[in-house]
């Protein structure tokens, strides 16, 4: 392949794009921030084991996504496939196990070697959330609830469905493996090979298989719920009353189980039928072992990531630009430089073309979606004054050059 194609499963933001996407992760930072959380940026590259030794050996993501390369100094190193792991480190390595509770937002590029389709990309982008130190589920509801503000505030409550199940203390979930290892080895031989390997290592994993015959056979595998300890249940049932307290529609799916393997309790999703089998849009769930698995003070922890290629894909209302002022030069280019370094220093949106003549310019204006053109022309410019014209109204009048930003300051 020719090296002037981008990577497969890599592409270009152009402008406009990058507009949605940044809009996209403003929404969600700005959301977050009144919840009071604050941005971390970790390195998009950490040592390999920070995400093989909490990812889980059997997610699809370490057995078969990672961008994993050895580095100049022999160091086994791996591009971010996601930003939990990376988070977990930082808390440890920066020593935070003091500041808790800790509220973190990020957002940035991930990296997995999937096969690329529409919404899935080999490098993508997420935002997310995570807050470390709280054990109640008070926290759970409220990491929800900060899901569904920035999917309300990009336009899309009415769009997406909030999936939400527990996968349990660690009590329930070893009932649990015992359950599902005695149902699905029945159907050893019509699994998988993927799940016939998870089914020996962490049958818990062939839930989320997305082969087809292995759906059929895990629809009527017998139900997490029904392995629950007393407390696990009660855990769930304070996270469920506390969404329906604040009014956020849900529904629970004894299925649902997420990709990694770091999860106890709370699991979600969000989800949409508007992108195919793309479906999820945002996915988290509690972490209370991560962190002590990875060597760190035992820290509670729930948090959720958003993919903001399939959000910005969803969304319909992303606010316009500012609509600029457009300078045409009838002769003079300086002169017009002059005057547009003057708008701006003054607040204002100014295009300038640099070539062609006035119908060029007043087409590239146009294409601009300009709101005004400021016309230098030479009649005027003897009089030290310029021609701008309304661009919605076709009206123009002559304005002194002294008073150029007075009479903007009026109409912009
Ligand atoms: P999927 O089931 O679609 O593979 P996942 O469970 O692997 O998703 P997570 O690890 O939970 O995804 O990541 C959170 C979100 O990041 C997803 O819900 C999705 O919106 C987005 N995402 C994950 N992988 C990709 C990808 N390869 N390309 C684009 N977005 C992605
Ligand atoms: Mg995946």
């Amino acid at each position: 392949m020719s090296s002037l194609q981008p990577v497969r499963g890599t592409h270009d933001l152009l402008p406009d794009e990058s507009m949605r996407h940044r809009w996209v992760e403003e929404t969600a930072f700005a959301a977050a921030r009144r919840y009071g959380y604050g941005e971390i940026v970790t390195p998009i590259f950490e040592f390999t084991d920070v995400f093989s030794r909490t990812l889980g050996d059997t997610s699809d993501v370490v057995t078969k996504e990672m961008y994993t390369f050895t580095d100049r100094s022999g160091e086994s190193i791996t591009l971010r496939p996601e930003g939990t792991a990376g988070v977990a480190r930082a808390f440890i390595s920066n020593g935070l196990a003091q500041s808790l509770p800790l509220k973190l937002f990020y957002r940035g590029p991930m990296f997995r070697h999937e096969r690329p389709q529409k919404g899935r990309l080999r490098q993508f982008h997420q935002v997310g959330v995570e807050l470390l130190g709280v054990e109640s589920p008070v926290a759970d509801v409220e990491v929800i609830a900060l899901a569904w503000r920035v999917l309300s505030e990009l336009g899309l409550g009415g769009k997406v469905r909030l999936e939400i199940n527990t996968l349990g203390d660690s009590e329930s979930r070893l009932a649990y493996r015992n359950t599902l290892t005695a149902y699905l080895s029945e159907f050893r031989s019509a699994l998988s090979e993927d799940s016939r390997n998870r089914l020996d290592r962490n049958p818990l994993r062939v839930l989320d298989s997305k082969d087809e015959g292995d759906r059929r056979i895990v629809e009527n595998a017998p139900p997490m719920g029904e392995s629950l300890t007393p407390a696990a249940r009660e855990f769930f049932e304070q996270v469920t009353s506390g969404l329906a307290r604040l009014g956020i529609p849900f529904i629970t799916n004894p299925r649902l189980v997420r990709g990694l393997d770091y999860y106890c309790h709370t699991a979600f999703e969000f989800t949409t039928t508007a992108l195919g089998a793309q479906g999820t849009v945002l996915a988290g769930g509690r972490y209370d072992e991560l962190i002590a698995q990875m060597g760190g003070p035992r820290t509670p922890g729930i948090g959720w990531a958003a993919g903001v290629e399939r959000l910005s894909m969803l969304v319909e209302a992303v606010p316009s630009a500012l609509r600029p002022i457009s300078i045409i030069p009838m002769g003079d280019d300086l002169a017009a430089v002059a005057v547009a370094e003057r708008l701006r220093r003054a607040g204002m949106v100014v295009d300038m073309g640099f070539s062609g003549n006035m119908k060029k310019r007043m087409a590239r204006a146009n294409k601009a979606n300009a709101r005004f053109a400021v016309i230098l022309g030479e009649e005027e410019g003897a009089r030290n004054a310029v021609t701008i014209r309304d661009l919605d109204t076709g009206l123009q009048d002559e304005v002194p050059l002294a008073m150029l930003e007075e009479h903007f300051g009026r109409l912009v």
